[in-house]
């Protein structure tokens, strides 16, 4: 049975992937630190014997006596409000956390794969972003934090992938949503859906005119298995192409909860990139990949979960 190691299986994307892999007939040894994760995202797979969880921080080495076969590198805070909080702790998991996940898979001859992000493309000139853009990144701004990390762990993945042989994959994840979100995380669609259910102002930052285009979860972590099958050692960005305005998604948001909360705008966040959209033609011809589940049925999916606990 194929051993699959995750670092931040307790996250949102991390408990996720769990499932899937178990359902593929893995065994999942989770590692995480619950610094933004949490165990509640685990709780339904008390008693399942395939799932062993470790708590431990990959900023720090880790030895494991069983054979790996996959590891997935998803440990990172996700959220601009959570890394802005853990500046020091977003570059340490991206810079040590990401070596010492390499390292575990170079010793295991394991195959590895690193959850990247939209956010290597800083504020894009380019748009939609393909993996060939290099980006438009400030290397000093607040954010700095999350999307220099993130390009220097592809740039260590590469690196090993070059020197060792390491066979390595990156997915470049553009914005992803789903059950399981923390309420209060921070990001658009849980902040919006918490707030259009408790009937408090949605919190539109600046006009709103700024996109982004919304990929539901278990699309994301199917194009997660197939990039680990398929034979590909730079980045692919995985994600939904339709893009919509915030100003837009907020409206959506109150439609489809049928909210009367106003829209009550705050000030942009420094460098909050004014665009962005995923060309996905590498997925598609290299994964048979795309997108299933239009932001509507995955909104109201999403909805659901968070009704009970809002
Ligand atoms: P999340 O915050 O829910 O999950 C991240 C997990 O990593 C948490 O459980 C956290 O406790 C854990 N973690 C952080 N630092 C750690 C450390 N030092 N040691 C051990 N565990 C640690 O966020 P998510 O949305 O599930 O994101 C997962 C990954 O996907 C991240 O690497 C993120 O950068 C990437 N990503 C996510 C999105 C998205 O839209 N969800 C977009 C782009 C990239
Ligand atoms: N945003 C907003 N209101 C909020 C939270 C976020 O208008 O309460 C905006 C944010 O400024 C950005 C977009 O929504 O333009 C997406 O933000 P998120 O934090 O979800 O992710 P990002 O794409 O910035 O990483």
């Amino acid at each position: 049975m194929p051993i699959s190691v995750i670092t931040g299986a307790a996250g949102f994307l991390g408990s996720h992937l769990t499932d899937r892999l178990l359902a593929e007939g893995h065994r999942v040894i989770g590692l995480d630190n619950l610094i933004t994760g949490s165990l509640a995202n685990l709780a339904h797979l008390d008693g399942e014997e395939r799932f062993r969880f470790v708590r431990h921080d990959v900023t720090q080495p880790f030895f494991l006596p069983e054979e790996v076969g996959f590891v997935w590198h998803l440990a990172s805070p996700a959220s601009p409000v959570d890394y802005l909080e853990h500046p020091i702790q977003t570059l340490k998991v991206g810079s040590l956390g990401t070596h010492h996940a390499l390292g575990l898979a170079r010793e295991k001859k394991a195959r590895f794969f690193l959850a990247s992000t939209s956010e290597c493309y800083g504020d894009p000139l380019v748009h939609p972003q393909r993996e060939d853009y290099w980006g438009n990144v400030n290397p000093v701004g607040p954010r700095s934090c999350y999307d220099e990390a993130k390009r220097f762990a592809e740039a260590l993945t590469m690196a090993y992938h070059r020197t060792h042989g390491l066979d390595t994959r990156i997915a470049r994840i553009f914005n992803t949503y789903g059950p399981r979100m923390r309420l209060r995380d921070g990001r658009v669609v849980p902040n919006f859906i918490a707030q259009a259910l408790a009937g408090e102002p949605l919190t539109l930052h600046g006009d709103g005119s700024q996109t982004r285009s919304f990929c539901y979860v278990d699309d994301l972590i199917d194009g997660f298995w197939r990039l680990m099958q398929a034979d590909c050692h730079g980045p692919v960005n995985l994600g939904n192409p339709d893009e919509l305005s915030i100003r837009d998604f907020a409206e959506k948001i109150r439609a489809l909860t049928a909210s009367r909360s106003p829209l009550e705008q705050r000030p942009r966040p420094v460098d909050d990139p004014a665009v962005r959209r995923p060309d996905i033609a590498l997925a598609r011809s290299l994964l048979d990949w795309e997108p299933r589940i239009d932001l509507d049925e995955g909104l109201r999916r999403t909805i659901e979960s968070f009704r009970g606990r809002v």
